[in-house]
């Protein structure tokens, strides 16, 4: 039986913005499914998706009104897992792109999710702790609807934390009645949180991190290492990497660049970051006006921790990196890709560098289902084993078939997805 379908207009902005990148990297794995390939047009529909309205009360006493998403890009093998974002730029598309790194993302490192993602257009940092609490309830209850501990399982992202999500968990918890903590993952531990969740995703970066470095023959002490962001993702790789006796020679945030070729000193970096909101002005280093100049900076191990399509073919050819490690979700374009392939660079890509972070909300989620929680040493030894049999299963795969470890990602993840999707059958 061959299925026909009409492509909707939303689905098929190939090449632009992070949904036709996604496109893109589905396009490139399609070859290698065999069979499966028949069914692989479910990876470029999401399943639902929801928007919202969001309406607050300002503190002034005016109507403000915010646009949220929820999408649900897969369930075959589970629940929809994934995190909520909430940036001044989250558009429809761009959460339909998170949604689907997430299904191969959850896929790729085998734990027992579909992909799922959400944002509300917004940039907190013009709301007051009220304004954001409010925005934050009154979405819950919007998407209240398709979210549950079995159903969709939001976490923390971009410019969201454990407060957004004990927010989530109560209003979920008021709406039917009884308190829910496995509706969402990034809790706070006093509400059934993880011990070692908060660091889970630099976590995982620098365990894939130290692995591609040993295939390379590099050695982490004393290694360069330049990040980007330097929130919950790149600040906790920085430290880790630091801490291996790496140097961090580049870190650069939203709003500044600070360089040091000897390495910076990533404790004082964080206590300025936490002061001030920013790597600008910190006096250990050296600041750069040009942002473009990153990308360049003499480094082995770039790591892009902030947001989607930074590397792009302007600043490919640039790079002087051995190895990227993607902490961010979707930071470079499939034409960048091609060109740090020629330059043999090493990219880990997104959907095994920061799984870290949705493995944890797992193990989490299996704490709060058995109300029995683990020892943070149980925690990091068991991500760490995830990480880096993932890591060596897509490794060996990319050798056999002589593909990019994001190709070999993609075909590990696409073929348990439509497996499972090939034998559950079309309802009805
Ligand atoms: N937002 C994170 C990600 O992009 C974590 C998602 C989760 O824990 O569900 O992977």
């Amino acid at each position: 039986m061959t299925i026909k379908h009409e492509v909707p207009s939303y689905l098929t902005q190939h090449g632009i913005g992070p949904w036709g990148d996604y496109l893109e990297q589905i396009d490139r794995v399609t070859p290698y499914l065999g069979n499966l390939a028949r069914w692989v047009e479910t990876m470029k529909r999401p399943k639902r998706m929801l928007i919202v309205d969001v309406p607050i009360e300002r503190d002034d006493g005016t109507i403000a009104h915010f646009e949220g998403y929820r999408v649900q890009h897969n369930t075959s093998r589970g629940p929809g897992k994934g995190g909520v974002r909430f940036h001044q730029d989250v558009t429809l598309s761009e959460v339909m792109a998170l949604s689907a790194w997430m299904t191969v993302k959850n896929a790729a490192v085998n734990v027992p999710y579909g992909g799922a993602k959400g944002g509300i257009r917004v940039d907190p940092k013009t709301l007051s702790q009220g304004e954001l609490q409010r925005m934050t309830r009154r979405y819950t209850s919007e998407i209240n609807i398709i979210i549950g501990p079995n159903k969709d399982i939001p976490a923390p992202d971009v410019n969201t934390n454990e407060q957004i999500m004990a927010w989530m968990m109560d209003t979920y918890s008021m709406n039917q009645g009884s308190t829910a903590s496995g509706v969402v993952t990034g809790k706070p531990i006093s509400l059934g949180g993880s011990l070692g969740r908060r660091e889970a995703t630099g976590r995982g970066v620098f365990v894939v991190g130290c692995e591609a470095a040993v295939k390379r023959g590099l050695n982490i002490h004393g290694a360069k290492v330049a990040v980007q962001g330097f929130g919950n993702v790149g600040g906790i790789a920085a430290r880790l990497f630091s801490e291996a006796g790496a140097k961090v020679v580049a870190v650069q945030d939203h709003i500044s660049t600070v360089v040091r070729s000897s390495g910076l000193d990533v404790a004082a970096l964080q206590a300025h970051v936490n002061e001030t909101g920013s790597v600008a002005g910190f006096k250990g280093g050296e600041e750069i006006s040009d942002r473009a100049q990153f990308w360049a900076v003499d480094c082995d191990i770039l790591v892009p921790a902030a947001l989607e399509q930074q590397i792009t073919v302007e600043n490919a050819p640039s790079i002087r990196a051995k190895i990227i490690l993607e902490g961010a979700n979707g930071p470079t374009s499939p034409a960048a890709d091609d060109i740090l392939h020629e330059k043999g660079v090493l990219v880990v890509p997104d959907v095994i560098a920061n799984a870290g972070g949705v493995t944890v909300s797992y193990f989490e989620w299996v704490q709060d289902f058995s109300s029995f929680f683990w020892t943070e040493d149980e925690i990091n030894l068991r991500l760490t084993r995830i990480m880096r049999e993932a890591f060596a299963a897509v490794w060996q795969l990319a050798e056999e078939k002589k593909v990019s470890l994001r190709t070999a990602a993609f075909i590990v993840a696409c073929t348990r997805v439509l497996q499972a999707r090939e034998m559950r059958g079309l309802y009805p």
